[in-house]
């Protein structure tokens, strides 16, 4: 395997990569004006027709990487057969990449849909129709794109790409075995991009299994980018919601995501946010998806100034000038922490990110600043808050860990 750089001595642009004119027009439409080093780097790997393993996380521009070359490849060849497939481990991510198509491919004819489970039948009915449709590009859940395929709606013998992102997420969702089904139906001559944020070694042998000869890229070692301000409270659990409330009523943030680690604490923080009259919605596995669907809308547009939610909101969610991102605590897997974060300062522009450190995370803290290779800045508890007392038996703490039973009955973990 192949391990390339960017080039430290020109700036590449996007007219270098001799795209189709009225893809260019897209991107230049889009706002985008260089390339993402990701994208420097995959691009050419991919227009010249090689498999690619890539290690990028989100907010790198890495949708556009694999996208921009697949849909020159459209646009210059049969645009009446469906010929790319993009597998996404969540449907908010694969509506987000069906919304990057739109934006690129505008002018250039080439049209997508995204595929994904819940939703009533209509959705299905929809789907169904949408894929008889002349698509060229399907984005989808594993899940959903399997039904299609097994009811015969849907045949994919003409494909030529496939591209999985976020592979990592997908494999910890445990959709390997339909990962593998979905390839069973696929032709043998393809070119097969995977994108993953992470690199372990499932990964690795999934990449065996399904790429031929492939080109790896990998862009620093999951490192947050350069524009995040990282900043840590050492608090206990009794001073980290008076910490957050001061911190969301004295700055002056107007897009503002708040991560917990569990779906309790998210709906109980929601409730006293709104309390203080702050404007804010709790994003998380109970809502049914058109909830979920209206408040990343409303956040997106700016309507909504606070979300809040678990690390299923940390992967995914695409929203341009977010200021500031809060770890009500510290996430228990370091790269999470990274995804969280990265939540801010998005393709090259500033933001904060703000993690509440109790006595019982400082372990999680010390193995993030090693992954990150620097120490997070400290900050010191305002004043006011320094007299609050830690209490005895934390009882009512929102940090409350479920009660487990004590003879090592093991209850099924719920979901996030
Ligand atoms: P991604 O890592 O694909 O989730 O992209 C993160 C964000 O960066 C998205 O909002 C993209 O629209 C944006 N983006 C992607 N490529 C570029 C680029 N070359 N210049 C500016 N913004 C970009």
């Amino acid at each position: 395997m192949l391990t390339c750089r960017p080039s430290p001595y020109r700036t590449v642009t996007f007219e270098d990569f001799k795209f189709n004119e009225h893809l260019l027009e897209g991107v230049l439409s889009m706002g985008f004006t260089t390339p993402t080093p990701i994208q420097e780097m995959a691009i050419p790997i991919i227009l010249a027709g090689n498999d690619i393993i890539a290690c990028a996380q989100t907010g790198t521009g890495k949708t556009g990487a694999y996208l921009l070359p697949v849909l020159d490849h459209i646009s210059k060849t049969n645009k009446h057969q469906i010929s790319t497939l993009v597998l996404a481990p969540t449907r908010e991510l694969a509506q987000q990449i069906d919304q990057q198509v739109e934006g690129l491919a505008y002018f250039t004819g080439v049209s997508s849909i995204a595929v994904f489970g819940g939703g009533d039948g209509s959705a299905y009915e929809q789907q169904r129709r949408g894929i008889q449709n002349n698509v060229n590009i399907i984005i989808a859940t594993p899940g959903r794109l399997i039904a299609h395929l097994t009811s015969g709606v849907l045949k994919l013998n003409h494909l030529t790409h496939l591209v999985l992102d976020e592979a990592d997420r997908m494999l910890d969702m445990g959709f390997q075995d339909d990962i593998m089904k979905i390839i069973s139906y696929l032709p043998k001559t393809r070119q097969t991009m995977l994108f993953s944020a992470t690199m372990p070694g499932r990964i690795r042998s999934l990449a065996k299994a399904i790429l031929n000869n492939p080109q790896s890229v990998n862009i620093a070692v999951s490192q947050p980018a350069v524009g995040i301000d990282q900043q840590i409270y050492r608090v206990h659990d009794q001073q980290k919601t008076p910490l957050l409330q001061m911190l969301l009523k004295n700055g002056s943030y107007a897009s503002v995501i708040i991560f917990a680690s569990r779906k309790e604490i998210v709906k109980s923080l929601a409730k006293e946010l709104k309390g203080m009259h702050l404007k804010v919605s709790a994003f998380h596995s109970d809502l049914e998806q058109k909830e979920r669907e209206e408040i990343l809308l409303n956040f997106k547009n700016k309507q909504l100034p606070v979300i809040i939610g678990t690390d299923a909101l940390s992967r995914g969610i695409d929203v341009e000038g977010i200021d500031l991102v809060i770890n009500y605590d510290v996430p228990g897997d370091p790269e999470d922490y990274i995804h969280r974060i990265g939540r801010t300062a998005r393709a090259e522009t500033t933001g904060t990110a703000i993690t509440f450190v109790n006595h019982r995370d400082e372990r999680k803290l010390k193995s993030i600043e090693q992954l990150i290779d620097k120490p997070i800045r400290l900050i010191a508890v305002p004043d006011e808050l320094a007299g609050i007392q830690q209490a005895a038996r934390p009882e009512h703490s929102p940090n409350k860990r479920p009660q487990q039973r004590r003879w090592g009955n093991k209850s099924k973990p719920k979901k996030a």
